[in-house]
């Protein structure tokens, strides 16, 4: 089935995000969790790629047991990320092995210590060069693109950031999903902003139920997100993880059911490799998945 056609009218689409785990024990509990997330019937799965590849082998342990194991469709993350062409098309070619059904291409954040992105002697500069490399030689690919409701950091404007992105879709890109936001409006404004660009496909909003205040202090600050200053100080209220998770919950409830509200084409979520908050968010919101 094609990327956008899970995203079309009269269906709403649904996919999680994994990320790859470091030790086998871990590895082990995610294949529980992944078990208890199938049960909300999502219509894919993705699964993240470490700075420069450095999860490169456990993204594709992952995206075998997806494959395997439960049976689901699945997206590989890739970056141009400290990798030449040549490195790219040989994940690529593994990946196609393997079954994986779409690519969420991106270029990828400066591996630590450095500052600034810098291009891979024989490497890619952008992510749109990334979608078209896989548009002309793996054609079965479908290609979802990263979009930034509150503008990527390093973008000198709005407008610079959503010509960037119209260039990702024209290069192939079947759907955008979108940084995790806190403040609808944010997302409204930019899905608007895209239809006056010209961008036709599919906006899917990228959700994070919050699971503690330090995690998402650091997580929001990382992809410098804002985290509106009334829930800062409601996840203060208590140091209780357990308290946090619900205040989390809650506001992702209300978060989800206003854009249910305003016709989202579907949701992402950043499940963070856990079921128990974004189960409860999906039981209160669509309870007849
Ligand atoms: C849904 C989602 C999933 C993600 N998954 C991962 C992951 O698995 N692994 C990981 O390491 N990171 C991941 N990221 C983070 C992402 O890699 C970073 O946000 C990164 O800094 C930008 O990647 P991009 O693909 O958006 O880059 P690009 O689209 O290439 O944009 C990067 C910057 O360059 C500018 N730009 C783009 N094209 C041009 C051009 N032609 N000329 C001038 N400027 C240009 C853009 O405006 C932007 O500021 C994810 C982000 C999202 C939203």
């Amino acid at each position: 089935m094609r990327l956008n056609e899970f995203f079309k009218p009269g269906h709403l689409g649904l996919s999680f995000e994994v990320f790859p785990t470091k030790t086998d024990e871990a590895f082990e509990t995610l294949m529980g969790t992944i078990g208890e997330l199938k049960e909300f019937k999502p219509d894919f799965f993705t699964c993240t790629y470490g700075a420069g590849g450095s999860t490169r082998d456990r993204t594709i342990q992952i995206i075998e047991a997806l494959k395997n194991r439960f049976s689901q469709r699945v997206a590989s993350h890739l970056t141009c990320v400290g990798s030449t062409v040549e490195q790219l098309r040989d994940y690529l070619d593994h990946a196609v092995s393997l079954g994986t059904d779409y690519i969420v291409a991106l270029r990828g954040d400066p591996p630590k210590g450095q500052s600034e992105f810098q291009q891979t002697v024989g490497g890619l500069r952008y992510a749109n060069e990334l979608v078209s490399l896989i548009k002309s030689d793996y054609p079965q690919l479908g290609i979802a693109v990263a979009g930034y409701p509150e503008i990527h950091q390093e973008a000198p404007s709005a407008q610079v950031d959503l010509d960037n992105l119209k260039r990702k879709v024209d290069s192939g890109a079947d759907i955008v999903v979108t940084q995790l936001f806190y403040d609808n409006q944010d997302f409204y404004r930019f899905v608007d902003q895209c239809e006056k660009a010209g961008i036709r496909v599919p906006i899917v909003p990228g959700i994070l139920p919050i699971l503690n205040l330090k995690g998402i202090l650091r997580f929001t600050q990382l992809c410098k997100a804002k985290l509106p200053a009334s829930l800062i100080e409601k996840l203060s209220e208590k140091d209780d993880e357990a308290w946090q998770s619900k205040v989390g919950v809650d506001y992702a409830i209300e978060q989800v059911s206003d854009l249910l509200q305003h016709g989202i084409p579907g949701m992402h979520f950043y499940v963070l490799n856990r079921s128990d908050s974004v189960g409860r968010v999906l039981q209160a919101v669509w309870p007849n998945r």
